[in-house]
């Protein structure tokens, strides 16, 4: 750190990434990318799009929002696209979070969110998950505080009915309820219906996982017209050209493929099916996760030592070293022959006893 560093970053952690490893060679399971590449009309319209370079991006997104309102039932003027759905987190916080407008989430939750509360010097609380990671809708019935949640939630994967999620909305009509959808796309019920009845609530989603668009950066919220007209008053005093004309094309062109990327996420449910049987076989307990992921745990074997000796046998998984989850991996769910591949490793691991 410099000397120039503003004081008020003194506290500042960072949100730590999972590992991109620089060298091929690794069956990748540790930051929930889809395992299947965008679609062939995707590709082409990038590189249609990359003949223009030469000129900024339409900072409206118009094409974009127009495809992703048709598509999600939802007027244009209720949509604002964003560089990753981390940004429009990072908008929403800044946006609603204050002295007298503190944020809420669980203690167990995408890591990001206490990040964005510190970076922006709004006071925040972690709300405890009960003992088996699911919420206590109760916890946030009349908080009276800016409510943040990913549903289904990272990494336990576990899901909030609607029913819960307009309970929590409607007892907290002054502050804003930001359901983060990022994993919706894997079997879960979307609160877009809610929009109707509830003002205050906020929907993000993202193409990164169900899309297999992590590397283009593309998010999206959804809310009312009110307040995308606010959230777009902080991206363009922030970054007006916040989304790159490749990444725009891109998003046009996978809503077009819906189907395709909808096959995909059914595949997906059910290599986790098999994934999910074949470690219970092994004696893990998993949670009901309705993510691309599973969240593991196993009574004899140490989840950091497994999660090391997977990384020495080529296969990444995530292990965070966290009170009350660090007994658990989170493994992103790949094709098939790849979580064949994580289950004969870790039966291969449990036969020599490597990791007890
Ligand atoms: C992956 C993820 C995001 C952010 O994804 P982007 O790549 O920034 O769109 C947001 N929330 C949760 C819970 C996630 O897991």
């Amino acid at each position: 750190m410099s000397r120039f560093f503003s004081k008020k970053h003194a506290s500042l952690a960072a949100y730590v990434p999972g590992e991109q490893p620089k060298t091929g060679g690794f069956i990748k399971l540790n930051t929930n990318e889809s395992p299947f590449p965008p679609s062939e009309n995707v590709l082409r319209a990038v590189e249609e799009a990359s003949r223009s370079l030469q000129l900024y991006s339409d900072p409206t997104a118009w094409g974009l929002r127009g495809a992703a309102a048709a598509y999600y039932g939802v007027d244009c003027a209720q949509i604002l696209m964003t560089n990753g759905s981390d940004e429009i987190l990072d908008f929403a916080f800044l946006a609603y979070g204050d002295e007298d407008h503190p944020f809420v989430f669980p203690d167990i939750t995408y890591g990001f969110y206490p990040v964005f509360a510190k970076l922006h010097g709004i006071p925040y609380r972690e709300i405890p998950l009960k003992d088996d990671f699911s919420i206590d809708v109760n916890d946030y019935v009349g908080v009276g505080a800016n409510i943040v949640i990913a549903n289904p939630n990272a990494p336990t994967g576990l899901l909030l009915s609607n029913d819960d999620i307009r309970k929590i909305a409607q007892s907290n009509p002054d502050h804003v309820v930001i359901i983060d959808e990022a994993y919706i796309d894997f079997g879960g019920e979307s609160a877009l219906p809610l929009l109707a009845v509830c003002e205050n609530l906020i929907i993000t989603r993202t193409f990164s996982k169900s899309y297999s668009l992590a590397g283009a950066r593309l998010g999206i919220g959804i809310a009312s017209k009110e307040i995308i007209a606010d959230l777009y008053a902080i991206k363009d005093s922030t970054n007006p050209y916040n989304v790159n004309r490749m990444t725009m094309a891109a998003g046009t062109a996978a809503i077009g493929d819906a189907e395709y990327y909808k096959s995909n996420c059914r595949t997906v449910e059910e290599n986790r099916a098999y994934t999910k049987a074949a470690l219970e076989a092994l004696g893990f307990s998993l949670t009901d996760s309705y993510a691309n992921f599973v969240f593991a745990s196993h009574p004899k074997m140490n989840a950091k030592a497994l999660y090391e000796a997977l990384k020495a046998r080529g296969i990444l998984v995530r292990h965070f070293d966290k009170a009350r989850i660090s007994d658990y991996i989170r493994i992103t769910i790949g094709t098939r022959a790849q979580m064949e591949a994580l289950v004969a490793a870790i039966s291969e691991l449990q036969k020599e006893g490597a990791t007890t």
